[in-house]
C-alpha cells in the first residue's frame, strides 16, 4: 500500500480494507475538526463498499455525511469547494482495476497537503477518536446533481462559441471511469458531435485500463482516424486527467499537449509551476513567452502546495501541472480536471487540425534507463556518484529530488523510484538516438559493477 500526497491506495479488499477505510475517515474527520463530509467514489467494484465503510466511520463519529455516488474527482472537489464541506473520494485514479484507494480533500476542494496526510495517518492510531452517544450518530443526505452541476461549472467558464461553430467530430474514451458520468455530456454541451468507446461504467474495465498510456488506447488510436473524426479524448479513472489523440490517430505526449496549452494561457511575467522531470517542450515555450518556470518535486500536491504559496504572494500563476495529462488551471479550481481540459484543448483546436496545433511542441524524445539495486547502501552508492557526476555536468543543476542537470537542447535527471528498487535515469534530447546515448552514458557513469 501507498500512503502519501494523493491518500491511500492499494489492493482493495486487502491493504485498503472496509477497516482501514473506516478508521481513516473517522480520523479524517477528527483532523478536520467537522461535523459533515462527502462521499464519492469512481466506478471500480469494491467502491461502493468501500464508500458504505467510510459512511459507517463518518456517522459513528458522529458526523453527517453527503453522498454523491459516481462522480469524477474534480465533480466531487468542485462540490467540496461551493459547499465549504471537506470530502473522500473513493479511488484508485489511474490504477489497475484490482485496486482501490482514498483521496482526502479539504474543504476548499483541494487535495490535503502533505503534512495533513501524514497527521490524518497518525490520528488514525489514536484512541481518542469520538464515540457519541447512541442519539447523536450521523445523518446522511443524498445528492444527485452533484455531475450536473460540475459540468455546467465548466461550461459556464468556458467560451464554446469556437467550438459550435464547427462542430468537432470527437471520440471520447473514458476507460470506463467515473468520466463516463460527465464527459459525453459536457462534450456534448460544448458543440461536439461525441462518439463514445469503453465509456460505460464498468469496474471490470473490459475495454482497458484506467492508465490512459499509448498501448492501452490502441482501440482510441485506431477509431479516430477510421471514422475521419477530429479528435481523440482518454481520461484515467476519475477524470482528473485528459489524454488527446490526434486526427490522424497519432497519441499526443502528454507534455507536448501541455505545452500548447500553456502557450496560449501565458503572458509575460506569469510564472508555470510543474514537476521537475517535465518536457524541455514546456520550458522552451515559457522562454518564448516571457514567462518564469518554477520546478519542484514530481507528484501532484507539490505542485499545488508551490501554486497555492507563488498566488499568496500576489503572482499570476495561469497554468501549472505534469506531462502525464494531469493540467491545472488556477484561475478555474486549483485542482486537475480532465473535463475543463479538454474544453480548453478543444477551443486551442477550433478551426484547425490537432496535429497542425501541436507540431511546433513536439520534436522532444525522452529515454530512461533503471539501475537496480539490492540494498539501500547500493541505492546511496549509486546517488553518491549520481551527485559527483552532477557537480561536474555541462549545464546547471538542480537537486530536489534527485539530481536534474539541464542542457541547451534537453536534460539528464537522476532520481530514486519511490515505488521499486531502482535508480533511474532520464534523458531528453531532440532525437532518440541522443537522448538514449545521453541516458546510458550517465548510466555507466554511475551503475555499480
Ligand atoms: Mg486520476
Amino acid at each position: 500500500m501507498t500512503f502519501g500526497r494523493m491518500g491511500a491506495r492499494g489492493i482493495a479488499n486487502k491493504e485498503i480494507s472496509p477497516e482501514f477505510i473506516m478508521r481513516i475517515s473517522k480520523a479524517t474527520a477528527a483532523y478536520l475538526d467537522t461535523n459533515h463530509i462527502a462521499v464519492g467514489r469512481d466506478t471500480r467494484l469494491t467502491g461502493e463498499m468501500l464508500a458504505d465503510a467510510a459512511v459507517v466511520g463518518l456517522r459513528s463519529s458522529g458526523v453527517n455525511v453527503t453522498r454523491l455516488g459516481v462522480v469524477p474527482t474534480p465533480s466531487i472537489q468542485r462540490f467540496a469547494e461551493v459547499n465549504t464541506t471537506p470530502a473522500l473520494q473513493i479511488t484508485a485514479s489511474h490504477n489497475p482495476p484490482e485496486y482501490n484507494g482514498i483521496k482526502l480533500i479539504g474543504p476548499r476542494g483541494m487535495v490535503l497537503e502533505r503534512n495533513s496526510v501524514k497527521a490524518v495517518r497518525e490520528m488514525m492510531g489514536s484512541d481518542e477518536l469520538s464515540v457519541p452517544e447512541w442519539n447523536e450518530i450521523g445523518q446522511v443526505y443524498r445528492v444527485k446533481d452533484a455531475n450536473t452541476e460540475y459540468i455546467e461549472s465548466v461550461i459556464s467558464e468556458i467560451d464554446s462559441s469556437v467550438i459550435e461553430n464547427q462542430r468537432p467530430l470527437v471520440v471520447l474514451d473514458a476507460g470506463h471511469g467515473a468520466g463516463a458520468l460527465t464527459s459525453p455530456t459536457l462534450l456534448q454541451m460544448l458543440g461536439c458531435k461525441v462518439i463514445t468507446l469503453n465509456t460505460h461504467p464498468d469496474g471490470n474495465f473490459p475495454g482497458r485500463n484506467p492508465e490512459p498510456t499509448e498501448e492501452g488506447l490502441s482501440d482510441l488510436i485506431r477509431t479516430v482516424p477510421a471514422i475521419g473524426a477530429d479528435l481523440g479524448i482518454a481520461h484515467d479513472g476519475d477524470a482528473d486527467r485528459v489524454i488527446f489523440v490526434d486526427e490522424n490517430g497519432d497519441f499526443i505526449e502528454g507534455d507536448t499537449a501541455l505545452a500548447a496549452l500553456a502557450d496560449a494561457e501565458l503572458s509575460p511575467g506569469d510564472t508555470v509551476v510543474t514537476a521537475f522531470n517535465t518536457s524541455q517542450r514546456l520550458a522552451d515555450v515559457v522562454r518564448k513567452n516571457d514567462a518564469s518556470i518554477e520546478y519542484t518535486p514530481i507528484g501532484n500536491s507539490y505542485i499545488l502546495s508551490r501554486v497555492k504559496a507563488i498566488q499568496n504572494e500576489g503572482e499570476s500563476v495561469s497554468i501549472a501541472g505534469e506531462g502525464n495529462g494531469g493540467i491545472i488551471y488556477p484561475n478555474h479550481r486549483l485542482n486537475r480536471d480532465g473535463g475543463y481540459v479538454a474544453a480548453k484543448f478543444l477551443q486551442l483546436i477550433a478551426g484547425r487540425s490537432a496535429s497542425t496545433v501541436v507540431a511546433p511542441y513536439d520534436g522532444y524524445y525522452l529515454r530512461r534507463k533503471n539501475i537496480p539495486y539490492d540494498t539501500t547502501a547500493d541505492r546511496d552508492k549509486i546517488l553518491s556518484r549520481a551527485s559527483t557526476w552532477a557537480e561536474t555536468a555541462d549545464g546547471p543543476v538542480t537537486t530536489m529530488d534527485g539530481y536534474r542537470v539541464d542542457l541547451d537542447d534537453g536534460w539528464i535527471l537522476v532520481r530514486p523510484s519511490g515505488t521499486e528498487p531502482f535508480v533511474r535515469v532520464y534523458a531528453e534530447a531532440t532525437s532518440v538516438k541522443e537522448a538514449s546515448e545521453r541516458a546510458e552514458r550517465v548510466r555507466t557513469i554511475i551503475a555499480t559493477t
